[in-house]
């Protein structure tokens, strides 16, 4: 290992540096680092060098192999090349030692990304009603913030220790034997540090936020919903979610979304409505009022002489969706008519309407032609529910056959086939 026999150097200096005796255990070192690193960091107002110097002789004196060439060759064998080469940066071992950094944000944004805090997401319910007119609305949220006393770092003197249950990394492994030779492996955010690497000593807790880093704050925002918004669209508040030591703050997004309306229908800039219309009204015209989403009160009128259809559909126009962010445009107002029928007429009601109605398209057919045809009656039918009583029944047709394609069935087909 060595090429020539190493003369003696200095060999206290680390320990002077330090602050502890030639005899000192791994736990006083730390300890002793630890003090003396917190207080000489350049985060904190300290003077780089003696940090610099701090770090240098802890990394030496906690490696037991360096250690014991410090101890019989002294510092200038190490820097030789003997004990694994050259000083490592001493904010990475400060952050190696705390397992993440005990200042917040400063001392581990150097030189390293930071994650980014979760977005909160909040459904925000609205009545067609804001969309149409617009609206702002005043929400109180409750949120995380960095607490102020600590500044978000969870202790009074603002430093924490390495998690001793995960030795900082924040994750456990636990081992499952499933047989005999088969074990599983779980990996689990560890449960004495909730994943974060890090404790706070008992005593030197925040007491405004416990040591949690951060306190709850209600947050009142202003969420304006402009004209013509759609079901859907985000309104995003850029890093206002929950504050997290180390973190860029997420967003709060709130995500609109329409609450049916009993009247209006909407799709995209254009209005949908049902109007029902007495067959009177569809023959011999009709008026009535729509009281739009604002309010203003609409007369619909049919033109004069008009017979309106049964699901025929006629259009206002502009009075429609106000257009996003181009409020000024309006789509088109629907309407869509049902004719309402009546159930019977009396033989008056007949004649008088055969008199000024157009000619039957038929001629009425000879006795003899009669005589030759088959009686027949019309029964009432709900030709809906028909169909869909079929359809089920085909399925379920469906599903008989596929189950004796792959079941047990086989030997039934196979009679049949032989029948
Ligand atoms: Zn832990
Ligand atoms: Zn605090």
């Amino acid at each position: 290992m060595f090429g020539r026999a190493p003369k003696r150097s200095d060999n206290t200096r680390y320990y002077e540096i330090l602050g502890v005796s030639k005899n000192v255990s791994q736990d006083d070192l730390k300890k002793a680092y630890r003090k003396a690193a917190i207080k000489n960091h350049p985060d904190k107002g300290g003077d780089p060098e003696k940090f610099k110097e701090l770090a240098q002789a802890y990394e030496v004196l906690s490696d037991p192999e360096k250690r014991e060439i410090y101890d019989q060759y002294g510092e200038d064998a190490l820097k030789e090349g003997m004990g694994g080469g050259a000083a490592h940066d001493p904010f990475d071992i400060f952050q190696s030692f705390f397992g993440g950094s005990p200042f917040g944000g400063n001392a581990s944004s150097r030189g390293r990304r930071q994650r980014r805090g979760d977005d909160v997401i909040h459904p925000l319910k609205v009545p067609l009603e804001d969309l149409y007119n617009g609206t702002s609305k005043k929400l109180s949220l409750s949120l995380n913030v960095l607490c102020s006393k600590c500044k978000g770092k969870g202790s009074k003197s603002g430093a924490s220790m390495k998690c001793p249950g995960c030795q900082g990394s924040g994750m456990k492994v636990s081992i499952r034997q499933l047989g005999p030779s088969m074990i599983q492996q779980m990996q689990h955010p560890c449960n004495e540090c909730k994943g974060t690497g890090e404790t706070i000593n008992d005593k030197d807790r925040c007491l405004q936020c416990k040591g949690e880093k951060v306190v709850q704050e209600k947050k009142v925002l202003e969420v304006v919903v402009e004209k013509g918004m759609q079901n859907g669209q985000k309104i995003t508040f850029p890093g206002e979610a929950d504050e997290a030591p180390d973190c860029t703050t997420g967003d709060i997004v709130f995500v609109l979304q329409l609450k049916d309306h009993p009247k209006f229908k909407r799709k995209g800039d254009d209005l949908f409505v049902e109007h029902t219309l007495s067959l009177t009204e569809a023959l011999c015209g009709f008026h009535f009022v729509l009281t739009h989403l604002d309010s203003r009160q609409l007369l619909i009128k049919s033109n004069p002489g008009e017979v309106v259809k049964p699901d025929q559909f006629k259009a206002v126009n502009d009075e429609g969706m106000p257009m996003y962010q181009r409020a000024f445009m309006r789509g088109k107002l629907y309407i869509h008519f049902t004719v309402d029928f009546p159930d019977s007429l009396s033989p008056d009601q007949r004649r008088a309407l055969e008199s000024n109605l157009p000619p039957r398209s038929h001629s009425r057919l000879s006795e003899m032609e009669l005589d030759e045809c088959e009686e027949t009656t019309l029964y009432d039918v709900n030709i809906e529910e028909e169909t869909r009583r079929k359809q089920q029944a085909q399925a379920q047709e469906a599903y008989d056959e596929d189950e004796d394609m792959h079941g047990g069935g086989g030997a039934q087909r196979v009679q049949c086939a032989q029948q």
